[in-house]
């Protein structure tokens, strides 16, 4: 049997969830449907996710959702009516109003979107609804239990008789309260019902023809890549490549799974393949592209700071303080920079962490900068094949962009490069056109 995950684009109009019924009844295994929210119907649309968000805040600011709640209400009224299908959205609109009104945190509103694609897709497709609240749950703490998750969707979904529709990005705490994973977080909801019912095949199905070589919004047309490993999806996805959710990867590789991406709006196209072994395939050197702007990097210098026994713990251990995570820690003999992704996304004050290291091992200097990109280079080919880094830094070179931070991650799936926020389509263009070039 086959999961099949459609995202926000393939949800957003009643053409493109045609196409969902007819991908669904070209072929009896795919009987595992998990859904997003509505996305985007066209450029400068806002996703039903952003609204629910905006819904929660207008709550919180005037007492009151109605109007954000009226406009989504709209958009499922719409659809329903031109899906000929039957929903009372007065009796769901008055309950989700009144659980806003509720909520100590924006995660049951951000949730209702998916709730209400997965109620309106069952009733098109006549399969069974399961609330994604009774299978994906959540410890006390906050973080996502996996085992008893997977127990849960094994017993409830994997002998079903009939077709099964479950939300996507949401689960439940034990307290009983909604909790969501992070945006994006429906890929990963799809991988386990994928594990939990040993899938054959989790089909993620979105508006793209599969993975590319780099993200098609810096290079027009990319490169479609035909195979990728469990690995390399893992780097691309967690160093910026948003077609798939980095952690969905978990759940699939603990059973060996394959991924198919596809397109909902060219279904006949085979997409990407995500395999565990990919030893059989013949492939490029180099598999993908991406990166991620807006990090922050520090970097602080001291006059004999290698005889320092310490130093580094010292200094990470003031991060660690401020609740952020350490990308790379590249070091010299007299300088060391920190590389955090999430400084800006968090909101630390970056003046108050500075004096914090200061007071901590008084550095000769000390600078920070919030613009710097990071981009990696990712495939199991690159490992045995001399010579890859200087094709991409003469490439570099000669697009004129310099380069800030290089490091080789110790698996020699990946360079890593960093460079300023300013060049970084520059910096993508130049390396594609290194090894992709015609
Ligand atoms: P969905 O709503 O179906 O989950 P997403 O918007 O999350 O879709 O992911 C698909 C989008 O990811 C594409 O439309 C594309 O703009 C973007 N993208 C970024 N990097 C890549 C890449 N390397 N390959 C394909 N798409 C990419
Ligand atoms: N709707 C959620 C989001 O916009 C989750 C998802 O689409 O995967 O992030
Ligand atoms: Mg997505």
């Amino acid at each position: 049997m086959k999961v099949c995950k459609f995202g926000g684009t393939s949800m957003a109009t009643a053409a493109s969830i045609t196409n969902i019924k007819n991908i669904i009844h070209s072929d009896p295994e795919r009987k595992y449907i998990v859904v997003s929210a509505p996305g985007k119907r066209f450029s400068g649309d806002t996703k039903v996710t952003d609204l629910l968000y905006a819904a929660y805040a207008e709550q919180q600011k005037t007492g009151s959702a109605e109007a954000v709640l009226s406009e989504i209400k709209a958009r499922f009224e719409r659809l329903s009516e031109e899906l000929h299908v039957h929903i009372d959205w007065d009796a769901e609109f008055e309950a989700i109003a009144d659980g806003i009104a509720r909520s100590s945190t924006d995660d049951f509103a951000a949730s209702r979107g998916e709730y209400l694609s997965a109620v309106l897709i069952s009733k098109v497709l006549d399969f069974d609804f399961v609330d994604a609240q009774e299978l994906v749950k959540f410890r006390k703490d906050s973080s996502f239990d996996a085992m008893l998750t997977n127990d849960l969707v094994e017993k409830r979904l994997a002998h079903s008789e009939r077709g099964v529709v479950i939300p996507g990005f949401y689960g439940r705490l034990p307290d009983r309260t909604i909790k969501t994973f992070s945006r994006g977080g429906s890929d990963f909801t799809g991988a386990i019902i994928a594990r939990g019912v040993s899938a054959s095949v989790y089909e993620n199905w979105t508006d793209v023809d599969g993975f590319m070589v780099t993200d098609p919004r810096i290079v027009p047309e990319p490169r479609l890549i035909e195979v990728l490993s469990y690995e390399e999806l893992r780097e691309l996805s967690y160093m910026g490549a948003s077609v798939l959710h980095p952690d969905s990867v978990f759940p699939v590789q603990a059973k060996g799974i394959p991924i198919n991406i596809r397109n909902t709006f060219a279904p006949d196209k085979p997409g990407t393949l995500i395999l565990k072994d990919v030893s059989g395939y013949s492939r490029p050197l180099v598999t993908g592209i991406a990166g991620r702007k807006g990090n922050t990097n520090i970097t602080i210098s001291k006059a004999m700071m290698n005889d320092e026994v310490g130093f580094c713990r010292k200094v990470l251990s003031v991060i660690e303080r401020y609740g952020l995570s350490v990308e790379h820690v590249p070091t010299g003999i007299d300088t060391m920079s920190i590389v955090i992704s999430d400084m800006r996304a968090k909101h630390v004050d970056g003046e108050k962490l500075l004096n914090d290291i200061r007071g901590m091992v008084n550095p000769d200097s000390i600078e920070v900068s919030e613009s710097m990109s990071l981009i990696a280079v990712v495939g199991h080919g690159m490992a045995n094949t001399p010579g890859t880094a200087a094709k991409i830094f003469t490439a570099l070179w000669k697009a004129g962009v310099n380069i800030r931070l290089i490091d080789q991650g110790s698996s020699e799936l990946n360079i890593i490069i960093g460079v300023e926020d300013d060049d970084y389509n520059a910096a993508i263009a130049a390396i594609y056109g290194a090894f992709f070039a015609a």
